[in-house]
């Protein structure tokens, strides 16, 4: 329609000019002709310099409306220029999101270019880097000694460890990734749990080693006395006793060792099941008689007929460590006692003894493994260090709380205090569909 009317308008005039000039009218035909071309170049240059004017503004904005023969190409230009303006702004969501993203990365990231300058951080790095503006060398921000000689030795193929200054006891890995155009990615990570973790590792293999080479140098040093020397009867039966002794002790190691090991591998956890307390606890003390060749006393007070809800062998092998442990740093003449104390639904079983105590500067540690007040008294009585880390980890499994309270040369107490939903009293009989974890 607009372009009919376009171009109806110039052969209407046209005809019109046609028309005066056939009238004899020449001169108002060329008037009217030259007119019309007037209005034509007017028209024209108008929307013309409207475009241009569009173009050149500093800012996008909307395209300025077409009239007839100008119409189209303005409503093209204009369509064309919101397609730009939409893909644009998707873009510039897409690249807000990512950069977002990027940001909440809990590793540190900086670009750097060429030179070792920052080219870009993201809010990590800058937080932990102090990273501000850009173009400014690395090492403005990371200046550790070690960091430094890490990036001047080029070989990035292995990371670098290092503290950094705004996180005190903290400990990060540093790994550099080199582009072609030699440009570098660089990746601040808090490995600090990592790190803990590996020290741990290391501080066990060395533990298990030394507690290992004593037996085994003793009991080396026996067998080569035997096979060496002549030896009456009498030396022949010490020595040999005393390679038994340090063979029972490197077994009752690699025996709690691997105690250890099932307990913290949460895999296979056995199922619970139903824990006759009273009867466990009686056969304990028992034992624990046994252990103390009657240098002590030990009473017992559990309610017959309570029953308990976790694994049988790990409530066992707690009670048998604490009570041992009861025996072992009790001088003869004291009193051990193993009892069950009921409070507010909670039931706890509790091991105590009138021993030597332990020092209040030793308790927060005493359940670590090795961890020992005493090593030589531990040793003497056959001690692996690993007792009280075996029974918090079974307290850990069971939900329940180890406490122990302890007074240097006034005796301890040691507390196993379970969840009510674990205890089952004498009367009552449970439902197995509101039991945790009842064994089928
Ligand atoms: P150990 O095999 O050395 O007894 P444990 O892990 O069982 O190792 O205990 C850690 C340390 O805690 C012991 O070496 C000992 O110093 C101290 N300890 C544990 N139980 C008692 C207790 N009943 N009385 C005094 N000290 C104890």
């Amino acid at each position: 329609m607009m372009n009919a009317i376009s171009l109806g308008i110039p052969v209407l005039a046209a005809l019109i000019g046609a028309l005066l000039f056939r009238s004899g009218m020449e001169l108002a035909a060329a008037v009217w002709l030259g007119a019309c071309l007037v209005a034509l170049a007017a028209y024209h240059s108008y929307f013309l310099r409207r475009l241009t004017h569009w173009a050149g503004l500093p800012k996008m904005r909307d395209v300025p409306v077409g009239i007839a023969a100008w119409r189209r190409p303005m409503d093209r230009i204009a369509r064309f220029m919101r397609r730009e303006t939409e893909e644009r702004n998707d873009l510039a969501d897409e690249l807000g999101q990512l950069r977002a993203a990027v940001d909440r990365l809990p590793d540190g990231l900086m670009l750097l270019d060429r030179f070792n300058h920052v080219e870009w951080a993201n809010e990590t790095a800058r937080d932990l880097h102090g990273v501000f503006g850009s173009r400014r060398p690395v090492h403005h921000f990371l200046n550790d000694p070690d960091f430094v000689d890490y990036l001047d030795a080029g070989q990035f193929a292995r990371p670098l460890r290092l503290g950094l200054p705004s996180r005190p006891g903290h400990t990060f890995e540093i790994r550099l990734h080199a582009s072609d155009d030699a440009r570098k990615l660089l990746i601040v990570r808090d490995i600090t749990d990592q790190a803990r973790l590996d020290a741990i590792r290391s501080d066990f293999v060395a533990n298990v080693s030394h507690e290992i080479r004593t037996p085994i140098t003793v009991i080396g040093g026996f067998a080569e006395t035997m096979l060496e020397l002549e030896l009456d009867t009498g030396e022949q039966r010490r020595h040999l006793e005393s390679i038994a002794k340090h063979s029972q002790t490197m077994q009752r190691l690699v025996e709690d060792l691997l105690t250890l090991s099932s307990l913290e591998s949460a895999i296979d956890k056995p199922a619970d099941e139903t824990i006759e307390l009273d009867r466990l606890c009686s056969s304990l003390v028992a034992d624990a008689r046994v252990l103390s060749g009657g240098q002590h006393t030990i009473e017992s007070d559990v309610p017959p007929g309570l029953r308990l809800l976790g694994i049988g062998a790990e409530i066992e092998s707690a009670i048998r460590n604490l009570l041992s442990n009861a025996v072992r740093y009790t001088p003869a003449g004291g009193r051990i006692s193993l009892e069950w104390v009921q409070k507010n639904g909670e039931g706890a079983v509790v091991v105590a003894d009138t021993g030597i105590g332990i020092p209040a500067e030793h308790l927060p540690r005493l359940t670590e493994r090795f961890y020992r007040v005493d090593r030589a008294r531990s040793r003497s009585t056959g001690g692996t260090g690993l007792g009280l880390a075996i029974v918090k980890h079974i307290a850990n499994r069971h939900g329940a709380e180890l406490l122990i309270e302890s007074k240097a040369g006034k005796g301890s107490r040691f507390t196993l205090r379970f969840a009510p939903a674990r205890i089952i009293q004498p009367e009552f009989v449970p439902d197995p569909a509101t039991t945790p974890g009842d064994a089928p």
